[in-house]
């Protein structure tokens, strides 16, 4: 007789249920790490109150650590990094150790609309609060640096009587909805999404119900022809198209996102009329909220949910179980116009008008700078500027006869309407200098390494994007460049550890959309940088054929 087959001591791997993931609607409702921990001991959104009848009345000290490093977040706070740290530290340094007694603030500025007076306002504020520090940020925001707690009661004074506000600008939320700066008055836009990003603002921006998500949650609603707003790395994103009745309204992308795990959104294949975008957006966000994976936080975006269930999956849960209808399918958005998508230079409107579009250093300015634009604007007859999703700005409604006025009023004060190729694509996140992820610096480095590509490549032919970044996490978008820059530290000639780079190569989104390929061994110091980058430039120039792009 053979004998008997063994028992197995556990089930066959594919019969065992699966690991919950922490979702909410599968009833995992016990929070499952620290994070989740502390956001159900309190909603973010209540430590408004504590900031200003505590916090700020007696100092940083009395600030409850929870709310310090989790909830201040909800509002826009994070500490800075105390200076002096070097990237080496960041790593195996506690909290505390990295944390300094200042804030950095995000002022969030959705659709990257401005009026001169919040801008004024935002300026003011940089000069009374911040030590005159001000960064325009790659999804329209503007950063404040050295804010004491102190402080931030009359800061949220000053910007909410200009219609501001800094809620929910961090944290695991809803954060800024980005829209294309031309809306409304760009002669090729398919369709205005001001008002569906305004709608989504008042309805559910500071509202309890998204309040809690698992992670970060980007969206942007644009009809852009060039595709300005990046739909493909954003959590949501609303596209213009023409529907089949031949009116304006929608398409739904969902799922994309950079970090250490990059994806490009999926396209649910929907229409959206612009009556349904807000409730569509809450849906989306709903869907997040209840399946989001809670359980590890490098897990969480959307992203994985929607890499996991695909895009046919994620449109039927939405539509049965949040919005109660189904969407009709419709049409996908129309390839992007060019491959810029920047919006520099002198344009004119579709009322005949004209806007400039500029480009400050790696989005670097300041409160005085800031004033400037201001006052250059309004000399020239303009009430509106813009802020970009590349770190640029936008100052629209300019009559014929004043445009070379007031290009060379910006230009005067060093902010190019027609700057070099390096000028124009470099972005920066903020790097080492006030960010406690940070393995290296980043603004400065990438200003001289602008300023030496000018000198060794004048009248560069072709447009290329340089993203430089302190660490993995991708904040200026490393793997949609084409020369995208991962701040590590790196072995030197000497074999020291040094402040470094590793390279990702030929990254874009738009018509060649794809990540950049990291190869092993691409890597540079950061003093080598500049030679580095000259030598890929080159290379690309001596090999390209016709107009051949860099990706
Ligand atoms: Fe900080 Fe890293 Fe983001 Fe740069 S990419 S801002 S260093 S977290």
């Amino acid at each position: 007789m053979p004998p008997a087959p063994k028992q197995r001591a556990t089930a066959p791997r594919r019969n065992r249920p699966k690991r919950g993931e922490g979702q909410w609607a599968l009833g995992y409702r016990e929070p499952l790490n620290k994070n989740e921990e502390n956001k159900k001991n309190d909603d973010g959104l209540n430590v408004r109150a504590r900031i200003i009848d505590i916090y700020s009345k007696r100092g940083f000290d009395s600030i409850d650590p929870a709310d310090l490093r989790g909830r201040f977040r909800w509002f826009g706070l994070y500490t800075q990094r105390k200076p002096g740290i070097d990237g080496g530290k960041t790593a195996v340094l506690e909290p505390e150790e990295l944390d300094d007694r200042y804030f950095m603030l995000r002022v969030r500025i959705d659709g990257g609309q401005l009026d001169l007076a919040q801008l004024r306002a935002i300026a003011e504020i940089s000069r009374t609060y911040a030590r005159g520090t001000a960064d325009i940020t790659d999804r329209q925001n503007v950063q404040l640096h050295w804010v004491r707690i102190e402080d931030v009661p009359a800061i949220w004074e000053r910007l909410e009587a200009v219609g501001l506000d800094t809620t929910e600008a961090c944290g695991d939320t809803p954060r800024v909805v980005m829209g294309c700066p031309l809306a409304g008055i760009d002669a090729d836009e398919v369709i205005d999404a001001s008002p569906q990003i305004r709608q989504i603002y008042d309805e559910h921006i500071g509202d309890k119900a998204f309040s809690n998500l698992p992670r970060k949650f980007k969206s942007a609603i644009s009809g852009c022809s060039a595709h300005c707003t990046v739909h493909e790395i954003n959590d949501v994103a609303f596209v213009g198209v023409t529907g089949p009745d031949g009116a304006p309204g929608f398409d739904l992308f969902v799922g994309g996102g950079l970090s250490t795990n990059p994806m490009f959104a999926q396209r649910l294949g929907t229409f959206v009329r612009p009556d349904q975008v807000s409730e569509v957006w809450a849906a989306v966000c709903s869907v997040f909220r209840d399946y989001g994976y809670r359980r590890l936080r490098h897990r969480a975006r959307i992203k994985f949910l929607v890499a996991d269930w695909g895009a046919e999956r994620f449109r039927e849960v939405m539509e049965k179980e949040y919005l109660g209808y189904a969407l009709p399918d419709g049409p996908a958005p129309e390839e992007p116009r060019d491959g810029r998508r920047d919006h520099v230079g002198v344009h004119r409107q579709r009322d005949g008008r004209f806007y400039v579009g500029f480009a400050p250093r790696v989005g670097r300015v300041s409160g005085e700078l800031l004033d400037r634009i201001a006052d250059i604007a309004e000399e020239h007859g303009s009430d509106r500027v813009r802020t970009t999703v590349e770190q640029k700005m936008v100052v629209l409604d300019v009559e014929a006869e004043r445009v070379d006025s007031l290009v060379a009023a910006l230009e005067a004060a060093d902010l190019q309407v027609n700057p070099s190729t390096f000028r124009r694509q470099t972005m920066a996140c903020t790097g080492i200098e006030y960010c406690k992820l940070a393995i290296v610096e980043t603004k400065a480095r990438a200003s001289t390494l602008i300023d030496e590509l000018e000198r060794r490549l004048p009248d560069f032919p072709a447009p290329v994007t340089i993203n430089v970044n302190g660490c993995p996490n991708s904040c200026a978008r490393i793997q949609v460049a084409d020369i995208g820059l991962k701040g590590q530290l790196v072995t030197d000639a000497e074999g020291r550890q040094v402040e470094g780079y590793q390279v990702h190569l030929g990254g874009a989104v738009g018509l060649d959309s794809g990540f950049g390929r990291k190869v092993r061994g691409l890597k540079t110091t950061a003093q080598e940088l500049p030679d580095y980058v000259e030598r890929v430039l080159r290379r690309y120039l001596d090999g390209r054929e016709g107009e051949e792009t860099f990706a």
